[in-house]
Protein backbone atom coordinates (compact mmCIF):
# COMPACT_ATOMS: atom_id res chain seq x y z
CA UNK A 1 0.00 0.00 0.00
CA UNK A 2 1.39 3.87 -0.93
CA UNK A 3 2.04 5.70 2.42
CA UNK A 4 -1.10 8.12 3.02
CA UNK A 5 -1.08 11.55 4.16
CA UNK A 6 -3.43 12.26 6.51
CA UNK A 7 -4.60 15.42 8.78
CA UNK A 8 -5.02 15.08 12.68
CA UNK A 9 -5.80 18.08 14.86
CA UNK A 10 -4.00 17.00 17.60
CA UNK A 11 -1.74 13.86 17.56
CA UNK A 12 -1.03 11.66 20.51
CA UNK A 13 2.32 9.75 20.40
CA UNK A 14 2.78 7.09 22.56
CA UNK A 15 0.57 4.78 24.35
CA UNK A 16 0.66 5.24 28.06
CA UNK A 17 -1.07 6.75 31.08
CA UNK A 18 0.19 10.18 29.74
CA UNK A 19 -1.69 10.05 26.42
CA UNK A 20 -5.28 8.50 27.91
CA UNK A 21 -4.93 11.71 30.53
CA UNK A 22 -4.40 13.83 27.60
CA UNK A 23 -6.90 12.75 25.35
CA UNK A 24 -9.39 12.76 28.43
CA UNK A 25 -8.93 16.15 29.46
CA UNK A 26 -9.04 17.54 26.11
CA UNK A 27 -12.52 15.63 25.52
CA UNK A 28 -13.81 16.86 28.85
CA UNK A 29 -13.36 20.53 28.01
CA UNK A 30 -15.20 20.65 24.86
CA UNK A 31 -12.28 19.82 22.74
CA UNK A 32 -14.01 18.25 19.34
CA UNK A 33 -11.45 18.05 16.91
CA UNK A 34 -9.48 14.81 15.73
CA UNK A 35 -7.45 13.11 18.13
CA UNK A 36 -5.33 10.53 17.22
CA UNK A 37 -3.52 8.45 19.45
CA UNK A 38 -0.43 6.45 18.22
CA UNK A 39 1.10 3.30 20.58
CA UNK A 40 3.82 0.83 19.64
CA UNK A 41 2.47 -1.76 22.14
CA UNK A 42 -0.27 -3.68 20.42
CA UNK A 43 -2.63 -2.70 23.36
CA UNK A 44 -4.44 0.25 24.12
CA UNK A 45 -2.74 2.69 27.25
CA UNK A 46 -2.78 0.62 30.51
CA UNK A 47 -1.57 1.16 33.94
CA UNK A 48 1.79 -0.51 34.79
CA UNK A 49 2.01 -0.62 38.32
CA UNK A 50 0.04 -3.42 39.17
CA UNK A 51 2.63 -5.45 36.87
CA UNK A 52 5.22 -5.72 39.62
CA UNK A 53 2.49 -6.30 42.62
CA UNK A 54 -0.75 -8.14 41.47
CA UNK A 55 -0.33 -8.65 38.40
CA UNK A 56 2.84 -10.79 39.10
CA UNK A 57 1.33 -12.73 42.45
CA UNK A 58 -1.92 -14.05 40.77
CA UNK A 59 -3.14 -15.05 37.81
CA UNK A 60 -5.17 -12.09 36.90
CA UNK A 61 -6.78 -11.19 33.12
CA UNK A 62 -4.65 -8.35 31.97
CA UNK A 63 -7.77 -6.05 30.74
CA UNK A 64 -7.74 -5.43 34.84
CA UNK A 65 -4.63 -2.71 33.89
CA UNK A 66 -6.64 -0.75 31.12
CA UNK A 67 -6.49 2.49 31.62
CA UNK A 68 -9.61 3.29 29.72
CA UNK A 69 -12.27 0.64 28.89
CA UNK A 70 -12.38 -0.55 25.62
CA UNK A 71 -15.37 1.28 24.27
CA UNK A 72 -14.19 4.63 25.79
CA UNK A 73 -12.10 5.31 22.61
CA UNK A 74 -15.28 5.11 19.70
CA UNK A 75 -17.16 6.53 22.47
CA UNK A 76 -15.02 9.70 23.03
CA UNK A 77 -13.74 9.79 18.99
CA UNK A 78 -10.54 8.67 19.84
CA UNK A 79 -8.87 7.29 17.07
CA UNK A 80 -6.47 4.56 18.35
CA UNK A 81 -3.36 3.15 16.45
CA UNK A 82 -1.90 0.41 18.56
CA UNK A 83 1.45 -1.54 17.27
CA UNK A 84 2.86 1.46 15.13
CA UNK A 85 5.53 3.44 15.95
CA UNK A 86 6.04 7.00 15.37
CA UNK A 87 9.17 7.10 13.37
CA UNK A 88 9.73 11.01 13.49
CA UNK A 89 8.41 14.08 13.91
CA UNK A 90 9.26 17.21 11.68
CA UNK A 91 8.14 19.76 14.02
CA UNK A 92 8.42 22.71 11.44
CA UNK A 93 6.74 21.05 9.01
CA UNK A 94 4.06 19.18 11.68
CA UNK A 95 4.20 16.10 10.18
CA UNK A 96 5.06 12.77 11.66
CA UNK A 97 5.97 9.74 10.01
CA UNK A 98 5.09 6.07 11.19
CA UNK A 99 6.19 2.49 11.13
CA UNK A 100 4.56 1.39 7.57
CA UNK A 101 5.13 4.90 5.79
CA UNK A 102 1.79 6.29 6.40
CA UNK A 103 2.66 10.56 7.34
CA UNK A 104 0.04 12.56 9.42
CA UNK A 105 -0.06 15.96 9.75
CA UNK A 106 -1.16 17.67 12.73
CA UNK A 107 -1.56 20.58 14.16
CA UNK A 108 -0.53 20.55 17.90
CA UNK A 109 1.34 16.79 18.57
CA UNK A 110 2.37 15.80 22.09
CA UNK A 111 5.19 13.38 23.02
CA UNK A 112 4.58 10.94 25.91
CA UNK A 113 6.87 8.38 24.64
CA UNK A 114 7.95 7.74 28.54
CA UNK A 115 10.59 5.49 29.08
CA UNK A 116 12.92 2.37 28.83
CA UNK A 117 14.48 -0.08 31.05
CA UNK A 118 18.20 0.44 31.24
CA UNK A 119 20.59 -3.09 30.80
CA UNK A 120 23.08 -4.06 33.54
CA UNK A 121 26.39 -3.91 31.89
CA UNK A 122 28.15 -6.99 32.79
CA UNK A 123 28.33 -10.33 30.93
CA UNK A 124 25.68 -12.28 30.87
CA UNK A 125 22.87 -9.56 31.06
CA UNK A 126 21.00 -10.38 27.77
CA UNK A 127 19.66 -14.02 29.40
CA UNK A 128 18.26 -11.52 32.20
CA UNK A 129 14.37 -10.31 32.68
CA UNK A 130 13.79 -6.29 32.85
CA UNK A 131 10.12 -5.45 33.07
CA UNK A 132 8.28 -2.33 31.81
CA UNK A 133 5.58 -4.18 29.60
CA UNK A 134 2.64 -6.44 30.67
CA UNK A 135 4.18 -9.04 28.22
CA UNK A 136 7.60 -8.61 30.36
CA UNK A 137 4.87 -9.79 33.41
CA UNK A 138 3.16 -12.23 31.97
CA UNK A 139 7.28 -13.92 30.99
CA UNK A 140 8.24 -13.12 34.92
CA UNK A 141 4.96 -14.69 36.13
CA UNK A 142 5.70 -17.69 33.71
CA UNK A 143 8.96 -17.94 35.28
CA UNK A 144 8.41 -17.83 38.74
CA UNK A 145 5.63 -20.72 38.70
CA UNK A 146 8.28 -22.37 36.19
CA UNK A 147 10.79 -21.91 39.19
CA UNK A 148 8.79 -23.72 41.81
CA UNK A 149 8.65 -22.77 45.64
CA UNK A 150 12.06 -22.26 47.23
CA UNK A 151 13.92 -21.30 44.34
CA UNK A 152 16.48 -18.93 44.49
CA UNK A 153 16.20 -15.96 42.51
CA UNK A 154 18.43 -12.65 42.01
CA UNK A 155 16.88 -9.49 41.84
CA UNK A 156 19.77 -6.69 40.68
CA UNK A 157 18.50 -3.02 41.94
CA UNK A 158 17.51 -1.82 45.08
CA UNK A 159 15.07 0.84 44.12
CA UNK A 160 11.03 0.81 43.99
CA UNK A 161 10.67 -2.11 40.87
CA UNK A 162 13.24 -4.36 42.48
CA UNK A 163 11.96 -4.25 45.92
CA UNK A 164 8.41 -4.49 44.85
CA UNK A 165 9.34 -7.40 42.15
CA UNK A 166 11.34 -9.45 45.27
CA UNK A 167 8.35 -8.92 47.31
CA UNK A 168 6.02 -10.81 44.76
CA UNK A 169 8.34 -13.30 44.22
CA UNK A 170 8.57 -13.91 48.12
CA UNK A 171 5.31 -13.80 48.42
CA UNK A 172 5.12 -16.59 45.62
CA UNK A 173 7.59 -18.91 47.87
CA UNK A 174 10.27 -18.18 46.07
CA UNK A 175 13.69 -17.08 47.66
CA UNK A 176 14.67 -14.28 46.45
CA UNK A 177 18.31 -12.21 46.82
CA UNK A 178 18.26 -8.58 45.87
CA UNK A 179 22.14 -7.37 45.14
CA UNK A 180 22.01 -3.12 45.78
CA UNK A 181 25.38 -1.39 44.53
CA UNK A 182 24.84 1.21 47.03
CA UNK A 183 24.89 0.58 51.02
CA UNK A 184 21.37 1.72 51.06
CA UNK A 185 18.31 0.72 49.25
CA UNK A 186 16.91 3.50 46.90
CA UNK A 187 19.98 4.57 46.42
CA UNK A 188 20.10 6.64 49.50
CA UNK A 189 17.88 9.31 48.01
CA UNK A 190 14.87 8.10 50.66
CA UNK A 191 17.20 8.37 53.94
CA UNK A 192 18.55 5.58 56.49
CA UNK A 193 15.15 5.76 58.46
CA UNK A 194 12.86 4.40 55.78
CA UNK A 195 15.31 2.02 54.13
CA UNK A 196 16.22 0.46 57.75
CA UNK A 197 12.32 -0.26 58.26
CA UNK A 198 12.51 -1.23 54.42
CA UNK A 199 15.12 -3.96 54.90
CA UNK A 200 13.24 -5.30 58.15
CA UNK A 201 10.24 -5.43 56.24
CA UNK A 202 11.84 -7.67 53.74
CA UNK A 203 13.69 -9.66 55.56
CA UNK A 204 10.50 -10.96 57.03
CA UNK A 205 9.05 -11.15 53.63
CA UNK A 206 11.63 -14.23 52.99
CA UNK A 207 14.41 -11.54 50.94
CA UNK A 208 17.62 -11.31 51.46
CA UNK A 209 19.56 -8.34 50.49
CA UNK A 210 23.31 -7.62 49.53
CA UNK A 211 23.42 -4.52 49.67
CA UNK A 212 26.71 -2.12 48.75
CA UNK A 213 27.68 -5.17 46.17
CA UNK A 214 28.00 -4.75 42.75
CA UNK A 215 27.19 -7.68 40.40
CA UNK A 216 30.10 -8.84 37.92
CA UNK A 217 28.62 -10.95 35.49
CA UNK A 218 24.97 -13.34 34.64
CA UNK A 219 25.28 -16.76 34.17
CA UNK A 220 25.46 -20.41 35.33
CA UNK A 221 22.64 -20.37 36.81
CA UNK A 222 23.95 -17.98 38.83
CA UNK A 223 24.80 -14.06 39.51
CA UNK A 224 27.97 -13.86 40.65
CA UNK A 225 29.04 -10.68 42.90
CA UNK A 226 33.55 -10.79 42.09
CA UNK A 227 34.09 -14.56 43.22
CA UNK A 228 30.83 -14.93 44.68
CA UNK A 229 28.08 -17.27 43.35
CA UNK A 230 24.76 -16.73 43.76
CA UNK A 231 22.36 -19.28 42.76
CA UNK A 232 19.07 -17.95 40.58
CA UNK A 233 16.77 -19.62 38.96
CA UNK A 234 16.51 -16.83 37.25
CA UNK A 235 17.91 -12.93 37.56
CA UNK A 236 15.79 -9.97 37.56
CA UNK A 237 17.30 -6.59 36.29
CA UNK A 238 15.90 -3.38 37.75
CA UNK A 239 18.24 -0.75 37.10
CA UNK A 240 16.32 2.14 36.06
CA UNK A 241 15.06 3.79 32.84
CA UNK A 242 16.01 6.24 30.54
CA UNK A 243 13.43 8.83 29.54
CA UNK A 244 12.35 7.79 25.23
CA UNK A 245 13.67 11.49 23.73
CA UNK A 246 14.87 10.18 20.43
CA UNK A 247 11.86 11.47 18.64
CA UNK A 248 11.99 14.89 20.11
CA UNK A 249 15.80 14.96 19.78
CA UNK A 250 15.71 14.69 15.74
CA UNK A 251 12.82 16.98 15.60
CA UNK A 252 15.47 19.78 17.09
CA UNK A 253 12.93 19.94 20.53
CA UNK A 254 15.23 20.93 23.94
CA UNK A 255 16.50 17.98 26.02
CA UNK A 256 18.14 18.11 29.03
CA UNK A 257 17.48 14.87 30.64
CA UNK A 258 13.97 14.47 29.15
CA UNK A 259 12.00 16.76 27.42
CA UNK A 260 12.15 20.11 28.22
CA UNK A 261 8.96 21.69 29.12
CA UNK A 262 7.40 24.18 30.75
CA UNK A 263 4.70 23.73 33.79
CA UNK A 264 2.04 23.64 30.95
CA UNK A 265 3.77 20.59 29.31
CA UNK A 266 5.12 23.22 26.35
CA UNK A 267 8.11 21.96 24.40
CA UNK A 268 10.88 24.58 22.92
CA UNK A 269 8.37 23.98 19.81
CA UNK A 270 4.84 26.01 20.08
CA UNK A 271 3.17 22.94 18.61
CA UNK A 272 4.44 20.67 20.52
CA UNK A 273 4.14 19.79 23.84
CA UNK A 274 5.21 16.24 26.46
CA UNK A 275 4.54 15.17 29.60
CA UNK A 276 4.96 11.95 31.20
CA UNK A 277 8.23 9.61 32.17
CA UNK A 278 9.77 11.35 29.22
CA UNK A 279 9.51 15.23 29.95
CA UNK A 280 11.25 17.23 32.70
CA UNK A 281 9.80 20.64 33.81
CA UNK A 282 12.36 23.24 33.62
CA UNK A 283 14.21 23.32 37.38
CA UNK A 284 12.96 20.46 38.53
CA UNK A 285 13.92 16.87 38.44
CA UNK A 286 12.33 14.63 36.19
CA UNK A 287 9.71 12.28 37.71
CA UNK A 288 9.07 8.72 36.36
CA UNK A 289 5.59 7.93 38.66
CA UNK A 290 2.27 7.33 37.57
CA UNK A 291 0.53 9.99 38.91
CA UNK A 292 2.68 12.63 37.71
CA UNK A 293 2.69 10.99 34.28
CA UNK A 294 -0.88 11.34 34.68
CA UNK A 295 -1.40 14.46 36.10
CA UNK A 296 1.26 16.03 33.15
CA UNK A 297 -1.14 14.60 30.63
CA UNK A 298 -3.93 16.26 32.11
CA UNK A 299 -1.70 19.90 32.48
CA UNK A 300 -0.86 19.32 28.30
CA UNK A 301 -4.62 18.73 27.61
CA UNK A 302 -5.48 21.90 29.27
CA UNK A 303 -3.04 24.11 28.24
CA UNK A 304 -3.38 22.56 24.67
CA UNK A 305 -7.03 23.86 24.97
CA UNK A 306 -6.16 27.22 25.77
CA UNK A 307 -7.34 26.74 29.51
CA UNK A 308 -5.32 27.75 32.82
CA UNK A 309 -3.50 24.98 33.90
CA UNK A 310 -2.45 24.42 37.83
CA UNK A 311 1.11 24.30 39.61
CA UNK A 312 2.66 20.56 38.98
CA UNK A 313 1.11 19.27 42.32
CA UNK A 314 4.23 17.46 44.99
CA UNK A 315 5.31 14.29 43.37
CA UNK A 316 3.51 11.43 44.82
CA UNK A 317 4.83 7.41 44.46
CA UNK A 318 3.10 4.49 46.01
CA UNK A 319 4.46 1.01 46.13
CA UNK A 320 4.36 -1.92 47.94
CA UNK A 321 7.45 -3.46 50.03
CA UNK A 322 6.84 -7.16 51.96
CA UNK A 323 2.96 -6.74 52.09
CA UNK A 324 3.24 -3.08 53.12
CA UNK A 325 1.96 0.32 51.27
CA UNK A 326 4.29 3.11 51.46
CA UNK A 327 3.54 6.54 49.91
CA UNK A 328 6.26 9.13 49.32
CA UNK A 329 5.19 12.43 48.68
CA UNK A 330 7.32 15.56 48.00
CA UNK A 331 10.96 15.93 46.94
CA UNK A 332 13.68 13.20 46.86
CA UNK A 333 16.35 15.78 47.02
CA UNK A 334 17.26 18.57 49.27
CA UNK A 335 16.28 17.33 52.40
CA UNK A 336 18.84 17.41 55.48
CA UNK A 337 16.84 15.78 58.49
CA UNK A 338 14.63 12.92 58.38
CA UNK A 339 12.08 12.41 61.54
CA UNK A 340 9.60 9.77 62.28
CA UNK A 341 6.24 11.86 63.20
CA UNK A 342 4.67 9.12 65.22
CA UNK A 343 5.73 6.35 68.00
CA UNK A 344 4.81 3.38 65.78
CA UNK A 345 7.19 4.84 62.90
CA UNK A 346 4.38 4.80 60.19
CA UNK A 347 5.19 8.67 59.18
CA UNK A 348 8.72 10.03 58.23
CA UNK A 349 9.16 13.72 57.37
CA UNK A 350 11.97 14.87 55.77
CA UNK A 351 13.27 18.40 56.79
CA UNK A 352 14.72 21.30 55.53
CA UNK A 353 15.27 23.48 58.18
CA UNK A 354 11.90 23.27 60.14
CA UNK A 355 10.14 22.81 57.04
CA UNK A 356 8.96 19.57 56.12
CA UNK A 357 9.64 18.75 52.48
CA UNK A 358 8.70 15.37 52.10
CA UNK A 359 6.66 12.62 53.79
CA UNK A 360 6.83 8.86 53.64
CA UNK A 361 3.63 7.17 55.13
CA UNK A 362 3.62 3.44 55.70
CA UNK A 363 0.09 1.47 55.92
CA UNK A 364 -1.94 4.09 54.66
CA UNK A 365 -0.79 6.52 57.89
CA UNK A 366 -1.82 9.60 56.26
CA UNK A 367 -3.80 10.09 53.12
CA UNK A 368 -1.34 11.11 50.69
CA UNK A 369 -3.88 13.81 49.00
CA UNK A 370 -3.39 15.37 52.72
CA UNK A 371 0.28 15.01 52.86
CA UNK A 372 0.34 16.56 49.41
CA UNK A 373 -1.45 19.46 51.01
CA UNK A 374 1.17 19.73 53.81
CA UNK A 375 4.02 19.31 51.84
CA UNK A 376 2.96 22.13 49.43
CA UNK A 377 2.20 24.57 52.32
CA UNK A 378 5.71 23.62 53.21
CA UNK A 379 4.43 23.23 57.56
CA UNK A 380 6.30 22.68 59.98
CA UNK A 381 6.26 18.80 61.93
CA UNK A 382 4.58 20.01 64.39
CA UNK A 383 1.39 20.93 61.93
CA UNK A 384 1.50 18.02 60.70
CA UNK A 385 1.50 15.90 63.79
CA UNK A 386 -1.71 17.76 64.37
CA UNK A 387 -3.18 16.93 61.50
CA UNK A 388 -3.20 13.26 62.38
CA UNK A 389 -5.21 13.50 65.61
C1 LIG B 1 6.57 -2.62 36.63
C2 LIG B 1 6.28 -1.18 36.93
C3 LIG B 1 5.69 -0.84 38.14
C4 LIG B 1 5.44 0.49 38.45
N1 LIG B 1 4.88 0.79 39.66
C5 LIG B 1 4.65 2.07 39.98
C6 LIG B 1 4.07 2.40 41.24
O1 LIG B 1 3.77 1.53 42.06
N2 LIG B 1 3.86 3.70 41.53
C7 LIG B 1 4.17 4.70 40.66
O2 LIG B 1 3.95 5.88 40.99
N3 LIG B 1 4.71 4.42 39.45
C8 LIG B 1 4.95 3.13 39.08
N4 LIG B 1 5.50 2.83 37.86
C9 LIG B 1 5.84 3.94 36.94
C10 LIG B 1 4.66 4.32 36.03
O3 LIG B 1 4.05 3.18 35.50
C11 LIG B 1 5.18 5.24 34.92
O4 LIG B 1 5.59 6.44 35.54
C12 LIG B 1 4.13 5.51 33.86
O5 LIG B 1 3.80 4.32 33.19
C13 LIG B 1 4.61 6.55 32.84
O6 LIG B 1 3.63 6.74 31.88
P1 LIG B 1 3.95 7.38 30.45
O7 LIG B 1 2.64 7.49 29.75
O8 LIG B 1 4.78 8.57 30.61
O9 LIG B 1 4.91 6.33 29.71
P2 LIG B 1 4.86 4.78 29.46
O10 LIG B 1 4.01 4.08 30.44
O11 LIG B 1 6.28 4.34 29.34
O12 LIG B 1 4.16 4.65 28.04
C14 LIG B 1 4.76 5.11 26.85
C15 LIG B 1 4.24 4.29 25.70
O13 LIG B 1 4.63 4.89 24.49
C16 LIG B 1 5.13 3.90 23.59
N5 LIG B 1 6.07 4.52 22.66
C17 LIG B 1 7.36 4.85 22.88
N6 LIG B 1 7.89 5.43 21.79
C18 LIG B 1 6.91 5.46 20.86
C19 LIG B 1 6.85 5.93 19.52
N7 LIG B 1 7.90 6.52 18.93
N8 LIG B 1 5.69 5.78 18.84
C20 LIG B 1 4.60 5.22 19.43
N9 LIG B 1 4.62 4.76 20.70
C21 LIG B 1 5.75 4.88 21.40
C22 LIG B 1 5.76 2.87 24.51
O14 LIG B 1 5.84 1.62 23.85
C23 LIG B 1 4.80 2.86 25.67
O15 LIG B 1 3.74 1.96 25.46
C24 LIG B 1 5.76 1.51 37.52
C25 LIG B 1 6.36 1.17 36.30
C26 LIG B 1 6.61 -0.16 36.00
C27 LIG B 1 7.26 -0.52 34.69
Amino acid sequence: MPPTDRAVDILLVGGGVASARCARTLRRNGFDGSLLLVGAEDRAPYNRPPLSKELLRHDLPDELLAAEPPSWYERRSIELRTGTTVERIDAHERLATLSGGDTIRFDRALIATGAEVLRLAVPGADESITLRTAGDAAGLRRAAVAAGTAAPVVVVGGGFIGLEVASSLAWLGLRPTVVELAPVLWGGTLGVELAAWATARLSRAGVDLRLGARTSRLGDGAAWIGDERLPAAFVVVGVGVRPRTDLAETAGIRIDDGVMVDAGQRTSHPAVWAAGDVARIDGRPRIEHWHAAREAGERAGLSMSGLPVPPPPAPWVFSEIGGASLDVVGTAEGWDEERWLDRDRTLLAYLRGDRVVGLAAIGGAIAPTEARRLVEAAVTPDEVVVTLH
